[in-house]
């Protein structure tokens, strides 16, 4: 990561963890954790991981071993979870991690049982068919003897809470609450813990709303926008009536115009859904996106900012529900594919 670059994301720590403590209490009783696979979202595993801790946070959860090593240390005595559990090519690593593998299919249990693993996380699949075992299997006694720290499951429509699948799944989790000796039984991810309180079990595990997103209505007022990215005007120039900006020439000024080229484009993260309908701000003055985001260049109107000049920086807005909807985005993918260039400051 360059010091010194031409665009940066300012990370806002003290909204992340607020954003634990919202999601902790609306967790109740049961504890909250957090999902920081995928790099924490795009905003940097351990920089994320070390400001939960500080939060009060002590489960937290990964896709693969990869992601664990990274962070173990700074989850020592605290419970860490690899979603992915263990294929052939991981149990060296795994057998000596103090993460625990989460086991998705027979496959996994077996693997784990010969190698005498310790610990482990089972998923099971109550609906989504994605990763899991059956509820037959876990009823069948395919767990029996097997030391589980966490048995879970994954909702598929959480963010729909009419969904009648969110229920069904809760019921078929519930069905397995004695069937194994599991000391904890987890199912909710952020939009998961607004479902109600029977929905939580012993531990949540909310990714994207720690980060600011908000999937659902009822998630929005308690959750703060953590990651505000920042880019550097290159260059600034006139477009007069008539002529045509970036690849494609999508976008034809009817009157003369003040434009800034911006050091943000595709490879960044800034995808080309926001050709023509993302926004960017210099102080309170709007400067929107024209034309087709290129790879590393937008160019945004500066008619409403004339004093704009070449260095100046612009915020480049980035509340996720609503860049999501200009977009056309996920508010996953906003975070997650935000790229290497950035210089990523925390401000606590
Ligand atoms: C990613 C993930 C989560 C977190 O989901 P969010 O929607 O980001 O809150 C929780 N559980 C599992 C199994 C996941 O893969």
């Amino acid at each position: 990561m360059t010091s010194n670059a031409p665009l940066r994301l300012q990370l806002d720590g003290a909204a992340l963890a607020d954003n634990w403590h919202a999601l902790d209490r609306l967790s109740g009783t049961a504890a909250c954790g957090a999902a920081v696979k995928a790099n924490g979202y795009g905003l940097g595993a351990s920089d994320v991981t070390k400001r939960l801790v500080r939060a009060g946070c002590s489960d937290f959860f990964v896709a693969t071993w990869a992601e664990a090593s990274e962070i173990a240390d700074l989850c020592e005595g605290r419970s860490l979870s690899v979603f992915h559990g263990v294929r052939r090519e991981d149990m060296a690593v795994a057998t000596e991690s103090s993460a625990r593998p989460c086991l998705n299919s027979a496959e996994q249990v077996q693997r784990w049982r010969e190698a005498a693993g310790g610990p482990c996380d089972v998923m099971v699949d109550t609906g989504m068919n994605r990763l899991g075992l059956s509820v037959e299997q876990v009823k069948d006694g395919l767990l029996d003897g097997l030391k589980i720290d966490t048995l879970m499951s994954h909702l598929a429509c959480a963010d729909e809470p009419e969904n009648p699948v969110n229920d069904a799944q809760y019921a078929a989790l519930a069905s397995l609450v004695d069937k194994t000796d599991a000391a904890r039984v987890s199912l909710c991810n952020s939009a998961g813990i607004t479902l109600g309180k029977k929905y939580h079990f012993d531990v949540t595990r909310p990714g994207i709303s720690l980060y600011g997103g908000a999937q659902v209505e009822a998630l929005a007022p308690h959750i703060r926008q953590v990651a505000f990215p920042e880019a550097q005007v290159i260059q600034r120039r006139r477009v007069e009536a008539g002529q045509t900006v970036g690849y494609g020439g999508t976008f034809r000024a009817e009157v003369a115009t003040e434009l800034a080229i911006l050091h943000l484009g595709y490879a960044d993260g800034y995808l080309r859904g926001f050709s023509g309908t993302g926004g960017t701000h210099f102080g309170d003055a709007a400067c929107p996106v024209v034309g087709r985001v290129s790879m590393d260049l937008i160019a945004v109107s500066v008619d409403a900012a004339p004093d704009v000049k070449e260095g100046d920086w612009l915020s480049i807005d980035y509340d996720l529900p609503t860049a999501s909807a200009q977009s056309g985005l996920s508010q996953y993918e906003l975070l997650t594919t935000l790229g290497r260039r950035y210089q990523r400051n925390w401000n606590e």
